[in-house]
């Protein structure tokens, strides 16, 4: 079943997860409070989006059992059902300029990739197998949204570092009984966390020498010991005037803590089997699918750009000049750049051992490399176009103050008054220089892994033989 956007907050709310934002633990409603209201709110527009008639179609899908669940959840056998997915996960970034990285549909997309690799997790002890199909059938169900957590606290990256026993920081199994395993230590970087219904862990790089940190569980975010640390919010003001995209979209990052925590036998679906560990990402393609999530995302970002961009040179009249027609070329073969890789990874795609149409790998990882080295010029691009339009930026106050006569008069634009213009440019400072907008930037650069690895892995990957051969080939 769909929830509706009411429902998802309702939900959240009678949780009472532990969250705790600058030095105070949030009681009462998290849907009230000035770090999370806005961003709970375009949630809930998306889950509303799936319950209306003229949007229905495309973000829900019947299951067998004929009940409505949310799109992401559906698994893609056919050409149609991928492109379907991949139109539903557009119609909802557009919502929110692609600001949105962990839309309920991300994690989604991997609960479904896990879900559907049953098998596998059940290969030595089918309770695994059968654990991870409930937690997949129960989350379409309940159109539950999740937030995940891949990666070890970043204290000491040196690849000669071991952990004490005595001194633990990233989350390990310290005991198990009848009941459960016992987490104890921190995960980074839970993205929503908090505002989630539940929290997907999967092992993180790195630690597989000891068998300790070799588990993958969901659990329920108000779990008795687990604990969310949010950074400082971003949420400036909730005047969408003043920060059209931190009022709203502001996702909060959230270190995990986990207070020795009983995870109970039926949500865990990986226990210390390096095997499974090792073969899960191959096996289950969730990666790929969560990277043509992704991708979707970046080209609606990308047409954001492109548009304000566009906007900004007509507000101030600069379109004559070269450069600036060179600098909007850029975002546009950007953008045509990411839509060619990820036709590419569409037409390519090929059904992998549990059913599941997976889109073609190659594209995908060149896109995971390309734009977070791409994000930040785009960035620089809207500040080089802007000039000092993104510095004179008065507030929804000074608009509605004595001094409105200068600004109408002193900053407006070549065709449009001064607020139109303001608006503009506020939009563009929200973008790029706002808190929320270097916070962006760097989601961009990390949010899939860090881009030296995620390069490494992608040449590891690639097959170059058959141009070596040819090289050989020539030379003979
Ligand atoms: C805004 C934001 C949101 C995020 N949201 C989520 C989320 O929701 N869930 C989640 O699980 N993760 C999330 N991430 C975490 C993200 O996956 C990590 O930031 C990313 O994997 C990089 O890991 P790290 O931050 O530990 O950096 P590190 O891996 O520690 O890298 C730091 C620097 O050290 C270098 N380095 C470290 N180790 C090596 C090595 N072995 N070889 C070469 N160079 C090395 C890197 O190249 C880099 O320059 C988010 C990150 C950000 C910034």
């Amino acid at each position: 079943m769909t929830i509706s956007g009411s429902e998802y907050i309702k939900r959240i709310d009678a949780l009472n997860n532990e969250v705790w934002v600058n030095g105070q633990k949030i009681t009462g409603n998290i849907s009230e409070h000035p770090a999370f209201k806005g961003i709970m709110k375009s949630k809930a527009h998306l889950f509303d989006l799936q319950n209306n008639e003229d949007h229905k179609e495309l973000l829900t899908f019947k299951t067998s059992s004929k009940k409505e669940v949310g799109f992401s959840f559906q698994q893609p056998t056919t050409l149609k059902e991928l492109e379907k997915r991949r139109i539903a996960t557009a119609f909802w970034s557009r919502t929110n300029a692609g600001m949105l990285g962990r839309s309920p549909d991300y994690v989604n997309t991997a609960i479904m990739s896990l879900g559907t690799a049953h098998n596998l997790f059940g290969k030595n002890d089918p309770n695994f197998g059968s654990n991870i199909l409930h937690i997949y059938q129960k989350a379409m169900e309940k159109d539950l949204t999740f937030t995940h957590t891949f990666i070890n606290p970043q204290v000491n990256r040196s690849t000669s570092y071991m952990e004490e026993d005595s001194n633990i920081i990233a989350a390990k199994i310290i005991k198990e009984n009848t009941d459960g395993i016992v987490i104890k230590g921190a995960r980074l970087l839970s993205t929503q966390g908090g505002i989630t219904d539940e929290l997907l862990v999967i092992p993180a790089g790195g630690n597989f020498i000891d068998e300790s940190y070799i588990y993958a569980f969901t659990i329920p975010s108000n779990t008795p010991g687990l604990k969310f640390l949010c950074r400082e919010s971003f949420v400036l003001s909730d005047s969408p005037f003043d920060h059209p995209l931190g009022s709203r979209f502001e996702e909060m990052d959230t270190v995990v803590v986990f207070d020795e925590v009983l995870v109970p036998w039926e949500n865990v679906f990986l226990y210390k089997d390096y095997d499974i560990a090792f073969s899960m990402f191959q096996e289950t393609n969730f990666n790929t699918l969560l990277l043509y999530q992704a991708l979707t995302r970046m080209i609606v970002k990308t047409e954001f750009i492109l548009g304000l961009a566009e906007s900004l040179i007509d507000a101030i009249n600069i379109g004559e000049y070269q450069h600036v027609k060179d600098k909007v070329s850029e975002v546009i073969v950007t953008l045509e750049i990411l839509k060619g890789l990820q036709f590419s990874a569409e037409i390519q795609a090929k059904k992998n051992n549990c059913g599941t149409l997976v889109p073609d790998a190659k594209p995908l990882n060149a896109a995971i490399y390309y734009y977070p080295r791409m994000y930040p010029r785009l960035v620089e691009i809207i500040q080089l176009l802007s000039g000092s339009s993104l510095i004179t930026l008065p507030t929804d106050k000074d608009f509605h103050s004595p001094v409105r006569n200068y600004i109408d008069q002193y900053l407006q634009g070549a065709n449009s008054t001064a607020e139109d213009k303001v608006k503009l440019f506020r939009l563009a400072w929200d973008l790029c220089m706002s808190p929320f907008g270097t916070r962006q930037t760097h989601f961009e650069r990390f949010f899939f892994g860090d881009p030296v690895k995620l390069s490494m892995g992608l040449y590891n990957g690639y097959n170059k033989n058959e141009y070596v051969d040819y090289i050989k080939q020539f030379l003979s």
